[in-house]
């Protein structure tokens, strides 16, 4: 049954039993209406209500201001947020480039715009990455995919400090960014691989006054709500709710007003056309998203309730908001790894000790040197147990338990001490 489980699974992640029977009542019949949460018209008041809730009880668990930043609910997960964030922030360079020539001529006629625009394009467009793992590697990609490589800088390949494998964070020293770049990218916490950066990276942080800051964007899919995020150093965070948040079906972008209308709006169409860039498709445009509060198409609000529930509680549970989470956070991830660390003949933590994941806990079972046969033993006794879902991704096999926010901390107990017991059998 439910209760004798604990599930280890990286996303779709266990979402805490009561939230999960509040939705199941809610799935049935909303309030006592007679008609349930996912019947209700998205442009229902209860619809609105659940959306707003969510966006307020977001922004004071993780302290965002939303007199600065929008908070907007999407619809084609973390993966769409990897397009989204390209054509948004690439329109925003662009529309930029317009506000700096009709500053210096007025009534530009359009085909000298486009003249100018195509220069600066191939002179000045760079969007760069910084890849640590394999979904911002992903993410990379989709920018060559949607932009070409010419304009797509990587700023740093972690593989390549790493003999070949994801593991470290290099240090900032390294990494090679470009001079006002339209974003700067990173993966805050990657879920595959189980590399964290251990905090926000220095040479990326806003400075006061300055109007050249970099514009920074960060997916947070895997570690959202489980540390203090210098909300005012980025332009645009988003992360997928199947982890932290959520059940799969909504994504969220927190974006900075100043990248969306009245002060930046998308450029025209045509414009976009003429100058051989890609116009987004209308469901990837923050801009009329976050004037339709979310709701310029039909939107899962049951799955928006799901996300609503779950800060809710995180609010009734922990009176210091997301620092008393992170602190459970950081407490099981050392019981998990104090049990790893504990048996080197038994266990190999994959990540460097500075880059290791408090959410994604990656680890080799080496016991006997047939690691195959050890870790096949590992996840059979472990399922015994009702220590589920511990097989890592497939593309890069072994061990990995997603220590998530749903996972209480009797679950890590468990299974640091189900580590233990097996290393020692
Ligand atoms: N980013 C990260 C860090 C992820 O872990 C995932 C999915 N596991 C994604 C992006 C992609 O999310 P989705 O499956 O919602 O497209």
């Amino acid at each position: 049954s439910r209760s004798e489980i604990t599930y280890f699974g990286a996303g779709p992640a266990a979402l805490p039993t009561d939230v999960l029977e509040t939705a199941a009542k809610a799935l049935v019949d909303y309030n006592g209406t007679g008609l349930g949460i996912a019947e209700h018209s998205h442009r229902s008041q209860y619809a609105t209500d659940i959306i707003n809730n969510a966006k307020n009880d977001l922004a004071s668990y993780l302290d965002i201001d939303q007199s600065v930043y929008d908070i907007l609910f999407m619809q084609a997960g973390g993966t769409g947020e990897f397009s989204a964030v390209v054509y948004n922030l690439v329109g925003a360079w662009v529309q930029n480039k317009i506000f700096e020539a009709s500053k210096e001529v007025t009534d530009i006629p359009q085909d000298e715009l486009v003249r100018r625009l195509k220069e600066k394009i191939a002179n000045e467009l760079k969007l760069d990455y910084i890849v640590t793992g394999s979904w911002s590697l992903k993410a990379y990609e989709e920018a060559i995919r949607l932009l070409g490589k010419e304009y797509v800088n990587l700023v740093v390949d972690a593989r390549e400090h790493n003999n070949g494998k994801f593991g470290v964070i290099p240090d900032e020293s390294t990494w090679k960014l470009s001079e006002n770049a339209a974003l700067v990218y990173y993966c805050d916490n990657e879920t595959v691989d189980g590399v964290e950066f251990p905090a926000f990276p220095e040479i990326l942080r806003s400075k006061p006054d300055s109007d050249s800051n970099p514009i920074v964007v960060a997916d947070m899919s895997s570690n959202i709500l489980s540390r203090r995020v210098p909300v005012n150093d980025h332009s645009i965070i988003f992360f997928g709710a199947q982890k932290n948040l959520g059940s799969a079906g909504v994504a969220v972008a927190v974006v900075k007003k100043t990248f969306l209308p009245p002060v930046t709006p998308q450029p025209q169409p045509d414009i976009m056309r003429k100058i051989g860039l890609p116009v987004p498709p209308i469901m990837m445009e923050y801009a009329p998203i976050a004037k339709n509060n979310s709701l310029y198409n039909t939107l899962s609000i049951f799955d928006v309730f799901i996300a609503g529930q779950v800060l809710k509680k995180l609010l009734a549970t922990y009176p210091d908001k997301v620092d008393g989470q992170r602190k459970v956070a950081e407490q099981k991830a050392q019981l998990i790894y104090g049990a790893l660390d504990k048996f080197p003949d038994v266990y190999k933590v994959v990540p460097s000790k500075g880059a290791r994941s408090r959410m994604n806990i990656c680890f080799r079972v080496i016991k006997n040197g047939d690691v195959d046969a050890a870790e096949k033993e590992f996840l059979a006794q472990a399922t015994k147990l009702g220590l589920t879902g511990l097989k890592g991704h497939r593309s890069v096999g072994g061990m990995r338990a997603s220590n998530y926010n749903s996972i209480s901390l009797e679950g890590a107990q468990k299974l640091a001490k189900f580590i233990a017991d097996f290393a020692q059998s």
